[in-house]
């Protein structure tokens, strides 16, 4: 082991706070640098709040250039591409496509469940360790479907895709609504759903600020309103150039979610992570004791969309468009999310969507072929980890173990290989 670096992560979202956790436990002197005022301001502030390795696949399957063609000019449909955003795409979308075979698409969800599996596996002793309340469930969620031949095609794949920590139990319309009353007044309309006991929820932004301040007290330091902005290495990393002054480091994690290629660009690597814009609408009743509608997150497939109770609230959170680095709120993709609540909770919405609504974007940083790109790449001493896509919660802890065992050169739980930055053939 080699105990005792200067450290610093680049980016205070959930993956470089676990980042930070798991590389201060190890032994190491961690500084984390974030441009923003706070953690958890990027993608990591209003997200679905579901940590599922139930939804492990990478969203490049088999036939998603079909689904990508025909959401041009649908400002509603839920994946959708934006002819502007093309140009900027070219290099990461051929890979993107190029990652949709069949085969690949099988591999990179292994590897992707894996990961999710071994992270939230990991969670309860994490909870109990540092005490983190964040609004923690435990009940699983529920993917529900209302066409027989989805539902089928549901099951198949996540049999298909199994792995011995993720539990899969099919339910009937009956079942669902035994297990989740909230559903009642769909029960007609389910074909079934697929319920994960596994799977978790919270409040991922809160998560992310009580593991940091459990950081800080192990001696993490935070220095915020500080942006990088240059590497400065030769064969090894020497200093963060930053916008308070260039910071001297044996090793410099760049863990900046969307923004990680950028910095990278600055010691000629390209590393293939774009951003996939998505929103969450947060809506807290007011004046109202009525407990919240639903107690399990309700996953609605075919919109990338999911509906979850966190605490009084109700977080609507989804849906994809390849836009760029935009993140404004477009109208027709809130109304999305209105739509969906309104489908599955259609006697509370009106009520939910009256009260306190807080509509959010972010952007979700997602790899080339759906796979997070974890450890070492470029000159000694610099590691990557992002690019986690639409998983960013479910797997940060277990990245960040991983990403912990590669600095210290330990054996890990993992294949180091699978996650590599190093697979995209630009990195050195
Ligand atoms: C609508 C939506 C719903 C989602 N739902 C879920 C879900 O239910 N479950 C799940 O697991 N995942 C979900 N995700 C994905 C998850 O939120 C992301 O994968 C995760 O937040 C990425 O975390 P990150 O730390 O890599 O990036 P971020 O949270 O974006 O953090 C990166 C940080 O780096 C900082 N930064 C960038 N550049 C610099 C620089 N040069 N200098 C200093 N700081 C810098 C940024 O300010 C930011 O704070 C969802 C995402 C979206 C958008």
């Amino acid at each position: 082991m080699r105990g005792g670096m200067q450290i610093i992560v680049v980016g205070a979202g959930l993956v470089g706070v676990t980042s930070a956790y798991r590389l201060q436990r190890a032994g190491h002197s961690v500084t984390v640098v974030e441009r923003e005022a706070a953690v958890a301001c990027g993608a990591s502030q209003a997200n679905g709040g579901m940590l599922t390795p139930s939804m492990a696949d990478p969203w490049n399957a088999p036939g998603v250039w079909r689904e990508l063609l025909h959401s041009l000019g649908h400002a509603e449909a839920p994946l959708l591409l934006r002819p502007r955003a093309i140009p900027s795409l070219l290099g990461w979308g051929l890979r993107f496509l190029g990652a949709s075979t069949t085969r690949r698409y099988g591999e990179n969800t292994a590897r992707n469940l894996r990961l999710a599996a071994y992270s939230v596996s990991g969670m309860d002793a994490l909870r109990r360790e540092e005490a983190l309340e964040y609004g923690a469930a435990t009940r699983g969620t529920l993917k529900i479907y209302r066409d027989a031949a989805a539902f089928d095609s549901g099951l198949r794949k996540s049999r298909t895709f199994g792995h011995p920590l993720v539990e899969v139990r099919a339910l009937t319309a009956a079942q669902t609504v035994a297990l989740e009353p909230g559903l009642t007044d769909i029960e007609g309309s389910l074909a079934g759903a697929l319920h994960f006991p596994g799977d978790e929820a919270g409040d991922a932004r809160l998560f992310t600020e009580v593991l940091g301040a459990a950081a800080e007290r192990r001696g993490v330091r935070f220095l915020f309103g500080t942006a990088a902005t240059r590497i400065i290495a030769d064969k090894q990393v020497r200093a963060l150039a930053t916008t308070a002054g260039d910071m001297p480091a044996d090793a410099i994690v760049v863990a900046a979610g969307s923004q990680s290629a950028a910095l990278l660009r600055g010691v000629g690597l390209r590393l293939p992570v774009a951003p996939v814009k998505g929103y969450s609408l947060t809506c807290e009743p007011s004046g109202t004791d009525a407990p919240p509608p639903l107690a399990v997150p309700v996953v609605d497939d075919a919109l990338h969309a999911a509906v979850t109770p966190l605490g009084r609230r109700i977080r609507i959170a989804g849906t994809a468009e390849f836009t760029g680095f935009d993140l404004q709120l477009s109208p027709p993709r809130i109304e999305n999310l209105r739509r969906l609540l309104r489908a599955i909770l259609p006697r509370h919405a009106d009520r939910l969507l009256a009260g306190n609504v807080v509509s959010w974007a972010g952007l979700r940083p997602m790899s080339a072929d759906g796979v997070p790109c974890i450890g070492p790449c470029g000159p000694a001493g610099l590691y990557v980890n992002a690019g986690h896509g639409h998983l960013g919660w479910t797997m940060a802890d277990g990245s960040a173990r991983l990403l912990a065992d590669l600095v210290d050169h330990r054996p890990a739980a993992l294949e180091p290989r699978d996650y590599s930055p190093r697979r995209f053939r630009w990195a050195s």
